[in-house]
């Protein structure tokens, strides 16, 4: 018997006086954040919380999330963690589907989530910074947690999966236990002398995991962000003394083009991690040599908890590799047959292991058309596996273009944008032509104080690519859509009028 919450638990018995969270200058200590969480257990009692109950939880990036996420699996209840920029409908949607009873909401958004709760039938309670730890301080702590087997849920985190409306994957308390631990512990090694930064939203499988739990879990300090700018994060770095950076290829591209970022002194920084999407070969190399610290790319989705694989520190180290599975993790390719693939050969990624998620909460017809009856995952990533076991993602199925029969696959056409000295950002996309079916398109930010015209990125790739694949057209945007943690997001990429000729 387990139950996630222990980690808060443990930490705290281990290091009560050390502090656990901080916003600038609030700092909780471990032994405070442990009362408030146990202060949160007897407030859900009061609203008639059962083991097994789910809570919704609508909150940035504020101490406050951990003291209700913790306090929720103490109680035996089932986290559902929601982006607090969602409007009432899609609060709705998120309630009743996972017929959620208590929706904690920053004060902030508390009218599209009142408004969500209220037709879904779940009950509210704001939260602001003061009146909030007013209201918990005011409850009786209850310190137990309540016994969960491993195979439990803990978490139910909506995701759009490979298709679809968001889907509730059920994360189990041994899966998300065992995932962080594996990374965190025997991986990136943190420690009580860790400080993470938390600049990963919170209710996102990657700020949640290997943010949250990972620091709190090994009694390290998480320093928060609520809202990521890359000159912030230099600054809170160089003033919290952050050792160790989980974040997406966005965070680390945008911290690269800081104008005056000599002027921060991030040397504390020891191991950078990159996750979420493809990290551009080209930001790697010029994030180590600017900062001087290494970044560790790894690979996961929401329906597994998420690391599948990693590039492992002391192993031989491949850029543009998502390394091999972590410990407990099996990962194979297979072809469209579901039978595996040689080495070398493209495929789609199957994972299986402890980390794979329950299911979709209350969807079986989702469910079984993306685990099968031996607990493969298939993931929607394409790739390739080398000789040494060593994964290379070529890209996500759904995005795969099709110029005149030839398959192009945009990450490949984006790495080489990004070998241009000007270009900050790419997304390359497909846009409907008649002859075609799709021609290539390039969205391009550049990096502030260069310049580059649309033609001159256009031959830039042509001169290295195969010409089926260079980008015909090419336009230069100020800022590409990105999702809620910084993941470009392709499919909103808007194609100016008039671009094909
Ligand atoms: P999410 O469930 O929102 O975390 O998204 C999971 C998806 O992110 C995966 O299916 C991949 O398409 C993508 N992804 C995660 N890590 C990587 C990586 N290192 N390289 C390329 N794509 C990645």
């Amino acid at each position: 018997m387990t139950n996630l919450s222990l980690n808060l638990s443990e930490s705290a018995a281990m290091y009560p006086d050390h502090p656990a969270i901080q916003l600038d200058n609030d700092v909780l200590r471990y032994d405070e954040l442990d009362d408030f969480a146990s202060r949160v257990v007897s407030l859900l009692r009061e609203y008639g919380v059962r083991p097994g109950d789910r809570v919704g939880l609508m909150l940035p990036n504020v101490p406050e999330f951990a003291m209700v996420f913790y306090g929720v699996l103490r109680a035996g209840g089932i986290a559902v963690p929601m982006n607090p920029l969602l409007k009432r409908r899609e609060v709705e949607y998120y309630l009743a589907d996972s017929r959620t009873r208590v929706l904690f909401a920053w004060h902030e958004v508390a009218g599209e989530a009142e408004a969500g709760a209220k037709t879904a039938g779940a009950q509210l309670v704001p939260v602001a910074p003061g009146e909030f730890r007013t209201l918990i301080s005011a409850r009786p702590p209850m310190t137990d947690s309540v016994s969960r087997s491993g195979s439990e849920t803990a978490v139910i985190l909506y995701t759009s999966g490979t298709t679809g409306r968001p889907k509730g994957a059920e994360l189990t308390h041994a899966g998300l236990n065992t995932n962080q631990a594996v990374t965190a512990r025997t991986l990136i090694k943190i420690g009580p002398d860790d400080v993470v930064m938390g600049c990963l939203p919170l209710f996102h499988v990657f700020g949640l995991t290997c943010g949250l739990n990972t620091a709190i879990a090994n009694g390290a300090t998480l320093t928060l962000i609520p809202r990521y700018a890359p000159a912030k994060a230099l600054e809170v770095i160089a003033r919290d003394g952050v050792t160790v950076y989980e974040g997406v290829p966005t965070m680390y591209a945008a911290m690269l083009g800081v104008p005056e970022r000599e002027k921060y002194d991030v040397s504390t920084l020891r191991t950078c991690v990159s996750g979420g999407a493809a990290l551009p070969v080209e930001v790697l190399r010029g994030f180590e040599d600017a900062f001087g610290c290494v970044i560790l790319e790894g690979y996961g989705l929401s329906e597994t908890s998420p690391v599948a694989s990693f590039n492992h520190p002391d192993a031989v180290r491949k850029p543009g590799s998502i390394g091999t599975p972590i410990e407990g993790v099996r990962m194979r390719v297979v072809d469209e047959a579901q039978r595996p693939v040689p080495n070398g050969e493209i495929g789609e990624i199957q994972i299986g292991g402890h980390n794979v998620m329950k299911s979709y909460w209350n969807k079986p017809d989702e469910t079984a058309a993306t685990i099968d009856a031996d607990g493969w995952l298939s993931t929607g990533d394409m790739a390739r596996q080398d000789d040494d076991g060593y994964f290379f993602i070529v890209d996500r199925k759904k995005d795969l273009l099709i110029r005149g029969g030839y398959n192009v696959y945009p990450r490949e056409v984006e790495e080489v944008l990004y070998e241009h000295p000007a270009v900050a950002e790419a997304a390359v996309i497909g846009i409907p032509h008649p002859a075609l079916g799709e021609e290539i398109g390039a969205a391009v930010a550049l990096k502030s104080d260069t310049t580059a015209t649309n033609e001159e990125l256009r031959d830039f790739v042509k001169a290295r690519i195969a010409a089926y694949k260079y980008p015909r057209v090419v336009w230069i945007v100020d800022n590409l859509p990105k999702g809620p943690t910084g993941k470009i997001q392709r499919r909103e990429v808007e194609v100016p009028d008039g671009v094909l000729p």
